[in-house]
């Protein structure tokens, strides 16, 4: 039995499962479709504990590390959620952790608590139009008048920044040089900051992807998390978090896609038998077990690691590459497997075969995780 599996975590997977089944499945389709979650899943989800998972009580939220996240994550997925709606719905999972670290009480109570209440969303603003592996080359900036700072630049592939009451945004301090980062806290309402366009996507279609854009933008000082210039290292830090939770939600997804085709290949008969009956599918489905099996041991191990704090920026980033691919080898052919019928949105690893594909491209590429893995190497 690993630490993920403890009578407590076991009572979290079917808090979960009957939140999702209750909550969600009835409603994915119409989001889908919508192109973004309702904010009342937020509230519900606070309601029953959920949305708190993996924050401090005394920041307002429900307990528990990043070990129960991942088990959340799990059961979202095995029950017949999504990674884009892991997304959508838990974008604080992003958004909170630097004001968190920081321990700057008069932005917990602004932002932390009600967003954990559900009633506030909030978006982690990195990417720019001109980049995104190259945190360092951060363009938009800004530049202190008096007690405010004035912020102009631009945002792009923002998870949840078209609903977003708020923005943890990466800006410059140091214009016109960069690579000095502070992030800062942006409302929404503050004149001159807007959503320039709802981007549409492959995949994720029940999560909110914005362009951001920043004109003469006045936040105040008090709006900035930690000291000025600790943002690349702030940055640094929770991209462990969030590089385990994109490996979480690929192996998770490998899972359900498992499933799925275990299942039909039980059912579906060509040439007078149960697919199943094959030896070429029962092949390929164990190398889909296997890789998924895999996959999902060596996140745990690290994610424990994480958890104990030790020191494991190789290890996340191979995590994160191990799972995607074991993902990206499983939904082609839980699809293939499944016929004309996977081609279908009625099919559900039709979503999960467009879904996957994000994993290896947000919160750090698979050449970016690659660029890590040899550096760690010391190559
Ligand atoms: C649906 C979605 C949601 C997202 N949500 C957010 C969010 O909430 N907040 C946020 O800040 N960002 C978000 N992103 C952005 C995401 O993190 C970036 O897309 C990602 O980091 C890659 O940056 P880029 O798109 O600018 O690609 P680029 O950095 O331009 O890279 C382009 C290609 O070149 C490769 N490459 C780059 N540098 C090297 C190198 N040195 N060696 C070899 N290959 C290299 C990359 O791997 C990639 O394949 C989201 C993206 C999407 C699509």
């Amino acid at each position: 039995m690993t630490t993920v599996d403890t009578p407590e975590r076991r009572q979290l997977r079917e808090l979960t499962r009957s939140f999702v089944t209750r909550e969600v499945l009835p409603h994915l389709s119409d989001w889908e479709r919508a192109g973004e979650l309702p904010r009342s899943l937020h509230e519900t989800a606070a309601k029953v504990g959920l949305l708190g998972i993996g924050f401090p009580e005394s920041v307002g939220g429900s307990g528990g590390d990043l070990l129960d996240s991942m088990v959340v994550t799990e059961e979202i997925i095995r029950s017949g959620g999504s990674s884009g709606l892991i997304a959508a719905l838990f974008t604080h999972g992003i958004a909170l952790p630097h004001i968190v670290a920081a321990r700057d009480e008069a932005l917990i109570e602004r932002y932390v608590r009600p967003t954990l209440a559900g009633t506030m969303i909030g978006a982690l603003a990195i990417t720019e139009p001109d980049g995104g592996s190259d945190v360092a080359g951060i363009r938009t900036c800004a530049v202190r008048d008096g007690d405010h700072y004035v912020v102009n630049g631009a945002k792009t592939y923002i998870t949840s920044g078209v609903r977003a009451d708020f923005v943890t945004t990466a800006v410059c301090t140091d214009f016109p040089k960069s690579g000095s980062l502070s992030l800062l806290v942006i409302d929404k309402g503050t004149p001159g900051c807007t959503v320039g366009r709802r981007l549409e996507k492959l995949g994720w279609h029940c999560s909110d992807t914005a362009e951001l854009s920043f004109v003469d933008v006045r936040v105040p000082v008090t709006n900035r998390v930690g000291p000025e210039d600790t943002g690349f290292l702030a940055i640094m830090q929770q991209f462990a978090a969030e590089r385990l939770s994109l490996a979480t939600q690929a192996y998770a997804t490998a899972q359900r896609c498992v499933d799925l085709a275990v299942r039909w290949c039980r059912d579906r008969r060509t040439f007078g038998r149960p697919l199943v009956g094959r030896q070429v599918v029962r092949h390929r489905l164990a190398e889909m077990h296997s890789r998924t099996e895999a996959a999902r041991a060596y996140v745990h191990e690290v994610a424990e690691r994480v958890a104990a704090g030790q020191p494991v920026v190789t290890e996340v980033a191979i995590a994160k590459n191990v799972a995607v691919s074991a993902c990206d080898f499983v939904v082609d052919a839980a699809l293939q497997l499944h016929g004309g019928f996977g081609y279908l949105r009625d099919a559900e690893v039709e979503r999960h075969y467009r879904d996957a594909r994000l994993l290896g491209i947000g919160g750090g590429t698979t050449e970016i995780m690659n660029e890590i893995i040899a550096k760690g190497m010391g190559l």
